[in-house]
């Protein structure tokens, strides 16, 4: 064979297609399963190989081949082009025409009239194409080869549900699910969220070659593209499609390939689980909201109560702030009366003395005594006032203790309510003590019952009008059960028929310097309550008030008291009594300036002379005392018993007590140019003095004083206003004891006893007296 030059020569062979040009061999198409191969003008080719064909063209010098994108899945053999460009392949079963140019592929097969078309595909001069195999051929023109154009319509002729079949507009078994009508005519399919799981079954409706229709179907708003199949695969199926509306088609083409123009469309609605329906959204929105107004509510609510919490504490503040404001007040108060106190005491003991004596002296005189009293009631009155005074600031200081002593409570109380007998019937009022007969001999703080009970009966007769009563029960246990008597517990009961006190006032009536405002004209000071409350507290009792407007007040008293036998408060009233001559004295009606019954006043307050002062023969007294009131005072009150030296201060008492050595001292303790605690120190320092019993007299009654006092070297002291009874009583056991004293040292000289410890200044002094003695 004879190539002409750029003429090349094409070889299949076992392993594809190669190219012989220019003498060279070239492999220019590598495939397996080479069949046909078609030379076309302008260097190009096209050789089918199973499946589909390729297309070759020369590239770059060489020649390539590439799949092409027609018929790609087909086997085909066979390849020729006919006068109108349209290719023409064969395969076992039919002849495929493919026309690039209208985009249609044709099969041709025994019912177009072609026979044999296995194996080959040729061409004749004339543009016959010519197929066959070992059985036959086949001639036919290709230009002759009708296609049909008619189109066939798709139609849905099956519904499948959750894999079941519909048979006629039911699922069988399903009696959920209906269809308004027969699936083929069906324009619209609803289903719930239980029935998401669907398939089509459609078809061409062709009755020429059925096989050889494709389908394209798509479901819009679910697949992106259509999706082809053929006759063999007629099914869409779709699974747990989110709720919504979609459109299914599906396109069929005939059996020549030609595509229907008009798709069957079938709108599917999936219906949302009631959990996402348009009410349930509503449910969801009403509840958000309902929760959001909710939650708004309850933070504003918090916030209201924060606020109002706020509010309430910084209310709180404000009443501590003033609570504590009033306290202060209260305390700049109480230190003030306490100051002034102090300087009221000595001219109240000046004026109460000489009252005292008077009435004595002028109790033939009914003028007179009338006058007195009201002198003498008015200084007692004043004197109440500043010792309450002084326990207030005592008990704010903590200085105020509980001092209890055996006793025969009943008749105490009712000795101290009795008292107040004459003063309720100058009141016209009447006064009922109701305490038992029965001894109660109990432990108890005497002053502190005593100022308690002086204050609440005060108070009754005070707001209690004409005509009305005034009762005072005591008794030592409960007023109700008889069974709890001598239980350890003293109950007292004010009650009056007096103007009361209005509800909301009562409890405020224990605050210092508080009184019932619109209701009380009475005069008074607001701290007698006031200091009930905190002995009763101190005692660790307990005082209630029960008032009605009108009608009258009770104070109800309950103290702890103990027990004792009756020869045990026996005893120690003796003691008391001897001590304080012949009547039980405490001391607080000491302080409080009352008369001690039976008193008598050895000496006129102005008829003091001289003579009186100086008498050998009687027990010498140094009166050191810088108030010629208080002095002369003291002197009337010991009487002509003694006979006196005097001193306006401490200085002056030192000279005196070391020139004279008088047997007592008694001494002032705030003086001009030495104060009595130093004089009594250096008297007590001096041998020749230190002997001298000395008394001080303090207008301050606090225990530290006391103690300075007697550290000093004071043997006893008297707290101002003194009770005349007692500085007698003291005056007289002092001198006693220095006789006393003297006899023993008398003794001892005269037995010549060695004295082997010596302890006091005293009895130092009396060993070296003896010593001396001794050695002359
Ligand atoms: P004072 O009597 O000096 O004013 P208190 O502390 O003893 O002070 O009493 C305080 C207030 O309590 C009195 O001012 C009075 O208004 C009221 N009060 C006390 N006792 C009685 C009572 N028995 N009846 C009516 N009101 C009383």
């Amino acid at each position: 064979m004879e190539l002409e030059r750029d003429e090349c020569l094409w070889i299949k062979t076992a392993g594809g297609m190669d190219r012989f040009r220019d003498g060279i061999f070239e492999h220019s198409f590598k495939h397996p399963h080479t069949l046909g191969f078609l030379k076309l003008p302008f260097d190009s080719a096209l050789v089918t190989a199973y499946p589909g064909f390729y297309e070759g063209g020369e590239a770059d010098g060489h020649y390539a081949f590439k799949k092409s994108p027609f018929l790609e899945d087909k086997q085909l053999s066979g390849i020729q082009r006919d006068r109108r460009g349209r290719l023409w392949f064969c395969n076992p079963t039919s002849v495929i025409m493919l026309d690039k140019n209208e985009n249609r592929i044709v099969e041709f097969n025994e019912e177009d009239g072609l026979l044999h078309t296995r194996n080959e595909l040729l061409q004749a001069g004339n543009g016959l194409l010519i197929t066959g195999d070992t059985e036959g051929v086949t001639v036919f023109d290709p230009g002759t080869m009708v296609v049909d154009t008619v189109s066939v319509q798709p139609q849905l002729t099956a519904l499948s549900v959750n894999n079941t079949l519909v048979v006629g507009t039911q699922v069988p078994g399903d009696v959920n699910f209906s269809l308004s009508c027969s699936v083929v005519n069906l324009k619209e399919l609803e289903l719930d969220y239980l029935h998401n799981h669907f398939s089509f079954t459609f078809s061409a409706m062709s009755m020429i070659s059925p096989e050889k229709n494709r389908y394209r179907h798509m479901l819009e708003g679910y697949d992106r593209d259509w999706i082809e199949t053929d006759y063999q695969d007629r099914t869409a199926t779709y699974t747990n499609l989110s709720p919504g509306t979609y459109t299914f088609r599906v396109l069929a083409s005939n059996h020549h390939g030609v595509w229907s123009n008009r798709d069957r469309t079938l709108k599917i609605i999936i219906l949302p689980p009631p959990w996402r329906t348009w009410w349930a959204y509503t449910g969801y929105s009403l509840l958000v909201a309902a929760l959001l107004v909710g939650a708004r509510r309850s933070i504003v609510q918090r916030e209201r109560l924060k606020a109002n919490l706020q509010l309430e504490k910084v209310e709180r503040e404000k009443e501590h702030f003033a609570l504590e404001k009033a306290k202060e007040v209260d305390k700049v108060k109480t230190s003030f009366f306490t100051n002034i106190s102090h300087e009221f005491r000595t001219p109240l003991t000046l004026i109460k003395g000489p009252v005292d004596a008077m009435l004595d002296r002028f109790k033939d005189d009914p003028e007179a005594v009338k006058r007195l009293k009201l002198v003498q009631r008015n200084s007692e009155l004043l004197l109440r006032l500043i010792n309450q005074l002084l326990d207030l600031a005592k008990l704010e200081s903590g200085s105020l203790k509980v001092d209890k002593a055996a006793g025969e409570v009943h008749g105490f109380v009712r000795a101290i309510a009795s008292g107040f007998d004459s003063h309720a019937r100058q009141k016209g009022v009447t006064l009922v003590v109701d305490v038992p007969d029965e001894a109660a001999p109990v432990q108890f703080d005497k002053d502190k019952v005593e100022t308690i009970l002086i204050n609440l009966v005060n108070n009754a007769i005070k707001f209690t009008p004409q005509g009305g009563t005034i009762t005072v029960k005591a008794i030592c246990g409960n007023f109700t059960a008889e069974a709890q008597r001598r239980k350890g517990r003293l109950t007292i009961a004010v009650s009056d028929m007096g103007i009361g006190i209005p509800q909301d006032q009562q409890s405020k009536i224990f605050e210092r310097f508080y009184q019932v405002s619109e209701s009380h004209k009475e005069v008074g000071t607001g701290i007698g309550l006031a200091l009930v409350k905190e002995l009763v507290n101190l005692m660790g009792g307990a005082i209630t008030v029960e008032s009605e407007l009108g009608k009258g007040s009770t104070f109800t008293v309950m103290l702890p008291v103990e027990q004792v036998t009756l020869e045990e408060a026996e005893q120690q009233t003796e003691v008391l009594e001897q001590a304080t001559g012949n009547r039980l004295l405490t001391s607080a009606e000491a302080s409080a300036g009352r008369p001690a019954t039976g008193y008598q006043s050895p000496v006129a307050v102005d008829g003091r002379m001289e003579s009186t002062l100086q008498d050998a023969s009687k027990p010498q007294i140094l009166v050191v005392e810088d108030n010629f009131d208080v002095r002369t005072f003291i002197i009337d009150s010991l009487g002509d018993e003694f006979s006196y030296l005097e001193a306006e201060h401490g200085k002056q008492g030192l000279e005196k007590a070391t020139s004279e050595v008088p047997d007592l001292i008694i001494s002032d303790v705030m003086m001009p140019e030495m104060d009595g605690i130093t004089m009594a120190g250096r008297i007590k320092e001096d041998r020749n003095t230190s002997h001298i019993p000395l008394i001080l007299l303090t207008a301050k009654s606090t225990e530290e004083s006391k103690l300075s006092g007697l550290s000093s070297g004071a043997d006893d002291y008297l707290t101002k206003p003194f009770n005349k009874q007692e500085l007698l009583l003291k005056v007289r056991n002092s001198i006693n004891r220095q006789n006393k004293l003297k006899e023993l040292l008398r003794g001892q000289l005269l037995t010549e006893t060695p004295q082997e410890k010596v302890l006091s200044q005293d009895e130092q002094f009396l060993q070296k007296v003896k010593e001396t003695i001794i050695q002359q």
